[in-house]
């Protein structure tokens, strides 16, 4: 393949069609063209067997068309599996398959960036610094591959989406609009929006604009700590954007769309698992309609936080769920295979 070429998989549906039907082709073979690009999910000209000879070697011609290789994979003794991918580049990226606790229903956390600019102090990703953004249809190939696995390990589709693995998705929001625009559509994979996640580490002015642009998706804000000082230490991010800018940015989200908003909250022992704490996420939580997920934490070699013992995390969420909160006790999943929240960290020997 030839990255000189233009990429066929970056051009909207319309300019394909028009290339296409510019080069003398009928509307039917630009729809066909569309079912291998993404419901077949077929990243080779050659292989698109109902595209006429001629069709596919115009194609392989003009255009280049990447895919993602899996170059290594790891399933957790809990079920959850581990894809590392290099994309056409040669840049990592990783995405995680984590079962229910029923194995009824399976979640794909994808990532949308290689590595990471916000350098959370908790977070292994951060250590990489930004690789780059990834493509709409890089975000996209996640899903293909690991709902391949899924259905053949399975024999189930994968069910919901979240946007938690590598990177910051509103730090490359035209790509990750673009992803979920894949995701939902009918000649995607048809999934309903309510079932995609995107989780941030909190821009306001993006989560504005995703209100703005009427994205029908739910919100997650990586919270972490329910006071600015806590939460600075954790996320300099937060330093250009405080809890009260993200507060409002929230209300106008959940005023405009009505769409689920949750906070996800990492225990680290004696940081942010104090009653006092509890209280302080309990003030965050009056002012639209949100869920709490307390997660546990996944030491990650070289950082100093801790995680919380159990009994200090359910005292904290039984301070929380006694004032009505809606809160849950995320057990990670995927430890032993460094699959857990703040863990990709895509390791060259892997
Ligand atoms: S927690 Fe998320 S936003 Fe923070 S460094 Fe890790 S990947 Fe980036």
């Amino acid at each position: 393949m030839d990255p000189a070429k233009p990429d066929i998989l970056a051009l909207s549906r319309e300019d394909r069609a028009n290339l296409l039907m510019g080069m003398g082709w009928e509307p039917y073979r630009v729809r066909q063209l569309e079912g291998w690009l993404w419901k077949h999910g077929v990243r080779n000209f050659a292989d698109m067997r109902t595209l006429p000879a001629a069709l596919r070697t115009q194609l392989h011609e003009r255009f280049f068309l990447p895919g993602l290789t899996c170059t290594y994979s790891q399933q957790s003794v809990d079920g959850t599996s581990k894809f590392k991918f290099l994309m056409h580049d040669g840049l990592p990226v990783e995405s995680v398959l984590i079962p229910s606790k029923e194995a009824d229903r399976y979640t794909l956390c994808v990532s949308s960036q290689s590595g990471c600019s916000l350098s959370c102090a908790f977070c292994a990703t951060g250590t990489m610094g930004l690789l780059r953004n990834l493509m709409a249809s890089e975000i996209f190939d996640q899903y293909l591959y690991a709902n391949r696995f899924c259905d053949q390990q399975h024999g189930q589709r994968i069910g919901n989406i979240v946007y938690m693995g590598m990177g910051e998705p509103l730090l490359n929001y035209k790509n990750v609009l673009g992803s979920i625009d894949l995701l939902t559509s009918p000649t995607g994979a048809s999934l309903s929006p309510k079932r995609i996640t995107v989780s941030t580490a909190g821009i306001a002015k993006m989560i504005e604009r995703l209100a703005d642009d009427g994205i029908r998706v739910n919100l997650a804000l990586s919270l972490h700590a329910a006071d600015d000082e806590k939460r600075s230490r954790l996320m300099p991010i937060n330093e250009s954007n405080r809890l009260s800018s993200l507060l409002g940015a929230l209300k106008y989200f959940y005023q405009n769309t009505g769409n689920r908003i949750s906070y996800e909250y990492i225990a680290f022992q004696g940081f942010n698992d104090s009653e006092q704490d509890a209280r302080q996420l309990v003030r965050l939580c009056s002012h639209f309609p949100v869920r709490v997920n307390i997660i546990e934490y996944n030491p990650v070699a070289g950082m100093s936080f801790v995680k919380s013992d159990e009994d200090r995390i359910n005292a904290f969420a039984h301070e929380v769920r006694k004032h009505g909160i809606m809160i849950t006790v995320r057990r990670s999943r995927g430890k032993d295979i460094d699959a857990a929240c703040g863990q990709l960290a895509a390791r060259p020997d892997r």
